[in-house]
């Protein structure tokens, strides 16, 4: 009995994990098309130094507005980007796309740019920043690029090597999503890694969670004796704002501050909401 309803229960879920799969298949086919298709584009996130209140970047966020399905996250077409060899040109068009738009910003407005670890498995990624750099003339110094601890996992050698020639050309490394990996901390003394973004989960539970409390103040003292600067990512209340600038968190990027936009005012120090200052 048991048997006949495990087979019916597998009968019921086949043609619904073919469809899963079919429209994997088919994202993977339009992927292929969407830069050629203008179906990209890129958001950007404001950041902000916590003491002062002022603008100190932007964070560029890929996204895909599909013309029959609509806007699909980048946490679902990222992932198949990595998988078919397909993040080379989408990297690579994110890059150029960034920097040349972070061109039209205050000189002082840095640009941040995720790369994925496929990236750095598959492609020289110093030279295509160089390339990049020089292509579209943006200055090394305003360029962050935000890698995650999977990347510091895999191919040791050739990540620190990559790292430390963009840390010598002026480009900074973020590391992203800071508490969520498995990696030691000891890669903080061999990467040239200058700020750590602590991860959304731990700032969503800031307040309700004593340990969270506990883990993101410690972050914030780590980077204050480490001299790397400290960002919370996902700051959504005044409650975690003001609490991540007792301790003294350096930078905030979350919906409380500004959402991702397509379009960044023209002289953003006029129109961000600076007023979105914690006294
Ligand atoms: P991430 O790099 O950690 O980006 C932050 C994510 O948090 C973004 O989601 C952003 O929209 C979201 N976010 C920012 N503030 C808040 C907030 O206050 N509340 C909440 N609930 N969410 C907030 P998004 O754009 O969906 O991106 C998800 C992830 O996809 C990114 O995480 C990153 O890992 C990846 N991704 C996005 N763009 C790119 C890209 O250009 N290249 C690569 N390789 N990965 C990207
Ligand atoms: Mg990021
Ligand atoms: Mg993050
Ligand atoms: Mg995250």
């Amino acid at each position: 009995r048991a048997k006949q309803d495990g087979r019916n229960t597998f009968r019921f879920f086949e043609p619904a994990m073919d469809a899963a799969l079919q429209r994997r298949r088919r994202l993977e086919h339009d992927l292929r098309n969407a830069i050629r298709k203008n179906q990209l584009y890129l958001d950007y996130q404001p950041q902000f130094g916590l003491s002062e209140g002022q603008l100190t970047g932007y964070e560029a966020l890929v996204r895909w507005w599909h013309p029959t399905e609509g806007e699909i996250p980048p946490s679902t077409f990222v992932p198949i980007a990595e998988e078919t060899g397909l993040i080379v040109p989408l990297g690579e068009w994110i890059l150029k796309t960034a920097c040349t738009y972070a061109l039209g910003w205050p000189s002082d407005t840095k640009l941040a740019v995720n790369l994925s670890p496929a990236q750095f498995k598959t492609q020289d990624v110093f030279d295509l920043v160089r390339r990049v750099l020089v292509e579209t003339g943006l200055e090394p110094e305003r360029l962050e690029l935000e890698i995650t601890e999977s990347t510091i996992l895999q191919n040791t050698d050739q990540v620190i090597e990559t790292l430390s020639r963009l840390d010598q050309l002026g480009v900074s490394i973020a590391m992203d999503d800071f508490g969520t990996g498995y990696s030691s901390l000891s890669y903080l003394t061999r990467f040239p890694v200058r700020k750590i973004k602590i991860d959304r989960s731990f700032i969503d539970t800031l307040g309700t969670n004593e340990q969270t409390s506990a883990i993101v103040s410690s972050i914030v003292g780590l980077g204050q004796s480490l001299h790397v600067t400290i960002t919370a990512e996902g700051v959504e209340t005044e409650g975690q704002a003001a609490m991540l600038k007792r301790w003294g968190c350096d930078q905030v990027q979350g919906y409380y501050y500004g959402r991702p936009e397509a379009e960044v005012p023209a002289n953003p120090l006029e129109d961000v909401p600076l007023d979105r200052n914690v006294a």
